[in-house]
């Protein structure tokens, strides 16, 4: 029997990977933490930075502007789609350790860099050739951004039961609806909105719905949905009579869900490289503050209750990183992971909940402290718990997954 046999798993990245890492952590330290530093409070404090309405103040607003656009020039805002539409056509594994790069710096402007839900997600490669110029171009390069409408008052993780309909009138849709949650829909400049063009009766569970493109002038902006830690980003999209022409249906009328479906590992794969990156900022501060601050006449990293905390972090962390690695793997071997981004969805955002909570533990009084990101990050990691997909519906998918 050969030595080599049976090694056929590697988790070591590949060269091109590597430099890719390093130009990303060079572009956040050279383009982006210059624009943080300039910012300060207005971008860390939990209030300072907000205008009386709730939204971020206007630097906060064009730095993000700003970063987008030079990640897209750089490279690397887009990096998750073929490079036949202008994206970096990198594989699912180097996209999620790019995100968890980028993630690993903590939380601020660095979030911007690769794009999230405003930004190219494979959904919008389904537009057709004008559709893709007027829309989906500029939101690769950075220069508009957009949203995703699928969440409504009634209704979240049983998206299928929208209420939102689109009616068909010769040749336009009248859409009517109220979306909320909407992440950037306050600074969009469209939303693909998901409404029910044939009913659950006709088309089943899943079919009857479309995805129209829908122009910020065309839709009124209700109040915003302000997520603690996450304020003026999410908004109500309220559509009135909207009329649009059928140039502006995204795939084939009453698809949208099965398209959107298609991608829902993709989503929970960028989630799961958030929470680890994340994980891994937060570990890297616990251990640095428990080497450095002093109780009883020790370093609190001596004190068993302490090491053990950052040690359990960091395994967590690891063993959140592995299943991100493997799912990654897996999806670019066609194969299916279904099952395995619920797993790491699931696991690492509550990794990375823990992970928090123990950072703020070992930081004592600078651990709830205003001056210090740390509660901000267990919000956040609680925000990551519900989103994509609640820790519940992953559970569920798991379940199902194994025939219950
Ligand atoms: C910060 C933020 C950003 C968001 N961005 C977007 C966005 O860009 N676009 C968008 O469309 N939506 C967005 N959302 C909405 C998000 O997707 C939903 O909040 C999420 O899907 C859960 O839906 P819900 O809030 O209606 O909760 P519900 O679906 O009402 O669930 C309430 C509780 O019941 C549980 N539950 C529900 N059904 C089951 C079940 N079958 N089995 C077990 N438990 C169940 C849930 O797990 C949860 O604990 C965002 C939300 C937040 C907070």
């Amino acid at each position: 029997m050969s030595g080599t046999s049976g090694t056929g798993v590697s988790f070591a990245l590949d060269d091109e990977t590597k430099l890719i890492l390093e130009g990303l952590q060079d572009f956040i330290k050279q383009e982006v933490e210059p624009l943080e530093n300039e910012l300060g409070e207005l971008l860390t404090h939990p209030r300072k930075g907000y205008t009386e309405e709730g939204r971020p103040v206007e630097p906060v607003v064009e730095a993000i502007d700003k970063v987008r656009r030079k990640s897209a020039e750089a490279g690397y805002y887009a990096m998750n789609l073929s490079e036949e539409v202008g994206g970096g056509g990198v594989s699912n594994v180097t996209w999620y350790a790019a995100t968890r790069q980028a993630f690993s710096n903590g939380r601020g402007l660095n979030e911007h860099v690769v794009a999230g839900a405003e930004g190219p997600k494979p959904l919008l490669t389904l537009a057709n050739e004008e559709q893709f110029e007027t829309y989906v171009k500029p939101v690769i390069k950075g220069e508009k951004s957009t949203g995703f409408g699928q969440t409504e008052p009634g209704v979240g993780s049983d998206s299928p039961n929208m209420s939102t309909t689109a009616e068909k009138d010769g040749d336009e849709w009248i859409i009517n609806g109220n979306k909320q949650w909407i992440t950037n829909a306050p600074y969009a400049d469209f939303i693909q909105v998901f409404a029910r063009t044939t009913p659950q009766s006709d088309a089943g569970r899943h079919g009857g719905i479309t995805c129209f493109l829908v122009e910020d002038d065309e839709f009124e902006l209700g109040g915003y949905n302000n997520a603690v830690g996450q304020e003026g980003l999410q908004g109500e999209v309220i559509l009135d009579d909207v009329r649009v022409p059928e140039s502006r249906v995204l795939g084939e009328v009453d698809r949208a869900f099965y398209d959107a479906m298609e991608f829902l590992s993709l989503g929970r794969l960028e989630i799961g490289a958030q929470a680890v990156g994340l994980s891994e900022y937060l570990l890297e501060q616990a251990r640095e503050y428990a080497t450095e601050r002093e109780a009883f006449g020790s370093k609190i990293g001596d004190f068993q209750q302490v090491s053990s905390k950052i040690a359990t972090a960091r395994a967590r962390t690891y063993a959140a990183d592995s299943v991100g690695l493997r799912c990654a793997w897996k999806m670019d071997q066609n194969m299916d992971a279904i099952e395995d981004t619920s797993i790491l969805k699931w696991f690492a955002t509550q990794a990375y909940w823990e992970v928090a909570d123990s950072t703020v533990q070992i930081h004592g009084g600078n651990g709830v402290s205003e001056e210090n990101p740390f509660m901000d990050h267990l919000h956040f990691a609680r925000v990551l718990r519900i989103v994509e997909g609640t820790d519940e519906i992953q559970l569920n998918t798991i379940a199902s997954q194994q025939g219950l």
